[in-house]
């Protein structure tokens, strides 16, 4: 409880907050949310994962090797993560069987004994960087049945299926509830394996096996295929999963920002025709992104788009796709647009791949500081659509969102205990970064801002605060009460007016203390009001006293006259 005290003061959420924390959480949630003492002191280099699934019993069984560097000496000990029912049997560290202890559930305490600190020295401490020995590596065999995901990828966990033709079709979904679920890790997003990992799929030849990255080895023997999968990039523990079916593929080259990006696409061998045509989306994603946000992330590792049993999932480099080969969400317009802009493009395709950038290029630490993730991602769709059709169809897409908006709780969640906010990340997150984009009112200084957050933050970890410092830096605006507002309370601001003879009255209510951000006047003209919580006075003309006041509808506000 002490923990949890202290990472929720840090981060200075109300009284109120602190109160309904303690009531909810346990020492669990802190030993997973938080970067605790059996994970302060080791930094994970890479993983090496190796699988072997049973599809007829619903079971795994593997190893993972974890290279890692440290400062320490002597005795430590380690916490790795791995869900219950699955079992650690037996962890090698330099040759020795390392003690193990289970505390209490989910979290295995691993006695390492003789460590030697890694000969690492940070480049920015006058080092070459990381070089092939200067870690160590730690060894562990697991096996189990995996939760199963009930409702991926809404739930968690391992996916046996079958598909149209009864053969079967396995992966993992496993966002939120965390990777241990099914391999032991550092289940922790704060730390990501600088060197990347390696995923081996042990299946029967009848089957493929794809997972991140690039195709590195494959080997059959006696009926079985080994599969080895490499990312060279860093990668969020939940994004590393093997898609296991009767896929077929094909590949295209695209020609972007950082030269020759390696596509390549793998889906069931019955939709191969629908999905050549729908993924042709796949090269207008890139250009639109691109063009908004950088270079892909990851030309290292290649883009690949994968059929999955599931609507769809972010993970690096091998996105997950289940939308049917169909436009829209579900074959929805989420928007409820009168023009549709929705359905002209596939929402898996935008939305997933969107993650690449804002979730995988750029993590955050905490998932209580997830709407990083998808408040950008859920932009990325309005982007999308204003790259093709034009900026009044991308604000037409935004502003059509806002109707799924339900201001239950804070978009921030609460600190240390892997907790994520409210489901408003997605589309009032998205309102915001539109309503931020019409504040700062220059768009390619916009652009600038995103293209500056992929580049500053390259393959890194971050906090909100961070972020909020780098847009208030660069935009030059202050917008540290605009977050404040929209992020860490569930008010919509309320700009009041009244008139008194020729003159208007107006101020902000319903917002945080000091909360003063400027909103443009309906129209073609450049008028702004400079609102505060104090009330303030202008000259109007008749137009307005007759109409009322009317703000750009980019605002995310509600504008209210009183007497
Ligand atoms: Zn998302």
């Amino acid at each position: 409880m002490k923990k949890i005290f202290k990472a929720i003061l840090i981060f200075n959420l109300s009284l109120l907050i602190i109160n309904s924390v303690n009531a909810q959480f346990t020492n669990q949630d802190t030993l997973r949310g938080s970067n605790g003492p059996g994970r302060d002191w080791w930094d994970v280099v890479r993983y090496n994962i190796t699988v072997n699934p049973d599809y007829i019993e619903k079971e795994i069984r593997g190893e993972v090797t974890i290279d890692f560097k440290t400062k320490a000496t002597g005795k430590k000990v380690m916490q790795i993560d791995l869900q219950e029912p699955m079992v650690i049997d037996k962890v090698m560290f330099d040759g020795i069987e390392v003690e193990i202890k289970k505390d209490p559930r989910n979290v295995w305490q691993l006695t390492l004994l003789d460590i030697e600190p890694t000969m690492y020295i940070d480049k920015a401490e006058g080092g070459k960087g990381l070089t092939k020995k200067q870690y160590q590596t730690i060894q562990i065999l697991f096996h189990g049945k995996p939760i199963e995901a009930k409702r991926p990828p809404w739930d968690g966990g391992w996916i046996f299926k079958k598909d149209a033709k009864e053969r079967p079709w396995m992966s993992v979904a496993c966002q939120g509830l965390g990777a241990s679920v099914w391999y032991p890790c550092k289940d922790y997003q704060g730390d990501e394996p600088d060197q990347g990992a390696s995923l081996t799929v042990n299946i029967p030849d009848s089957l493929t096996a794809v997972a991140n990255g690039r195709l590195k080895d494959k080997r059959s023997k006696n009926g079985v295929t080994s599969w080895t999968w490499e990312v060279k990039n860093p990668i969020n523990n939940y994004n590393i999963v093997p898609y296991i079916g009767k896929y077929v593929n094909w590949t295209e080259t695209y020609i972007g920002e950082k030269g020759k990006l390696d596509c390549s696409y793998w889906v069931l061998d019955y939709n191969l025709e629908k999905a050549k045509e729908q993924f042709k989306q796949v090269p207008m994603m890139l250009k639109a992104f691109e063009h908004w946000f950088g270079p892909y992330p990851f030309y290292e590792d290649g883009y690949k788009l994968i059929e999955a049993p599931h609507l769809g999932m972010e993970h690096q480099s091998a996105v997950a796709y289940g939308n049917g080969f169909k436009n829209g969400y579900r074959s929805k317009d989420l928007s409820g647009s009168a023009a549709g802009w929705g359905l002209k493009w596939d929402f898996i395709i935008v939305h997933e791949s969107g993650h690449e950038w804002f979730a995988n290029n750029i993590t955050t630490i905490d998932i209580a500081d997830m709407w990083v993730h998808e408040s950008f991602t859920n932009y990325s769709e309005t982007l999308f659509t204003e790259y093709y059709y034009g900026k009044e169809a991308g604000s037409d897409y935004c502003i059509g969102t806002r109707k799924l908006i339900t201001n239950d709780r804070p978009i921030i969640g609460p600190y240390g205990v892997n907790k994520e906010g409210s489901g408003d990340m997605y589309y009032k997150g998205g309102n915001m970064l539109h309503t931020i984009r019409h504040v700062i009112n220059d768009d390619e200084k916009f652009r600038t801002i995103l293209r500056g957050l992929n580049s500053k933050f390259y393959h890194s970890v971050v906090t909100t605060k961070q972020i909020e410092s780098y847009m208030t830096k660069q935009s030059r605006k202050d917008l540290s009460k605009i977050f404040d507002q929209y992020l860490r309370t569930t008010m919509i601001p309320v700009l009041e007016y009244k008139f008194t003879g020729d003159n208007m009255y107006y101020r902000w209510t319903n917002c945080v203390e000091g909360f003063n951000m400027p909103v443009k006047l309906n129209g073609s003209g450049d008028d702004w009001l400079k609102a505060t919580t104090e009330w303030k006075k202008v000259a109007v003309t008749a137009d307005i006293l007759k109409d009322g006041l009317k703000i750009d509808r980019n605002f995310y506000i509600t504008v209210k006259r009183v007497q």
